[in-house]
């Protein structure tokens, strides 16, 4: 009673197109769902991800769910998961990706999906990182371990003198490793909400690679393709 008394005030609606959902559609509507250009490179076999880390580093497999297009349904969907509140679209996209990667033979070997990680300050003013829903959902999918505690991002601050005269700060962020004795040996999803130059997550596995047999795949749910 409750629950059609709350949908009757606030209407779920499809987080593409605005239009109010029915009892069976989540997230997007049917017409919407259709429409999301699928870039499932864990279906099509095509490299087009991996040639992304091509000399740069090694990445076992890497997969996305949609290929991002600019002023498309794919924006608006990630600009809702990221910057209004729409958390649930996260959860929504890792159940669907988790569902396709159990049945693949690749993925079966990885032992815990760890999450782009956010900033402190910035999760706290956002009040969630965008990436835990996909990440808990895949993993939940794997029946392994999602991890949020050994890969942290921090800000360094230096000072810098400069001739003697200038003296001025300089921040970088930096990736940092915690509970490194876990990862030894794992075979580890590193996953994000989209790729785009592929610099975070390149620069993520590079840290993570400092561990001892550490192996890395890689799954997003957006990639943006020239
Ligand atoms: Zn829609």
């Amino acid at each position: 009673m409750l629950h059609l008394l709350l949908n009757t005030l606030f209407p779920k609606v499809c987080s593409a197109c605005s239009k109010t959902l029915n009892t069976k559609e989540k997230v997007l509507c049917v017409s919407c769902r259709h429409q999301l250009p699928l870039a499932s490179f864990h279906n099509t076999g095509a490299s087009t991800m991996l040639d992304f880390f091509y000399g740069r580093i090694k990445v076992e497999n890497a997969t996305a769910l949609i290929a991002f297009q600019k002023k498309g349904i794919t924006q608006t969907i990630l600009h809702n998961l990221k910057y209004k509140g729409q958390e649930n679209i996260s959860a929504f996209f890792g159940k669907w990706l988790g569902a396709e990667l159990v049945e693949i033979p690749e993925y079966k070997d990885i032992d815990i999906v760890i999450p782009v990680p956010l900033h402190r300050k910035r999760k706290q003013k956002r009040g969630y990182n965008q990436v835990t829903g996909f990440g808990t959902e895949i993993a939940s999918s794997l029946q392994i371990d999602y991890r949020e505690d050994v890969l942290l991002k921090k800000t360094r601050t230096r000072s810098q003198v400069f001739k003697s005269r200038y003296k001025r700060s300089e921040q970088s962020t930096v990736f940092q490793l915690a509970n490194i004795s876990e990862l030894e040996n794992k075979h580890i999803l590193v996953v994000d909400d989209i790729l785009t130059t592929g610099a975070t997550l390149e620069n993520c596995a590079l840290e993570l690679l400092k561990v001892k047999g550490v192996k890395i795949s890689f799954a997003v749910i957006a990639i943006t393709l020239s």
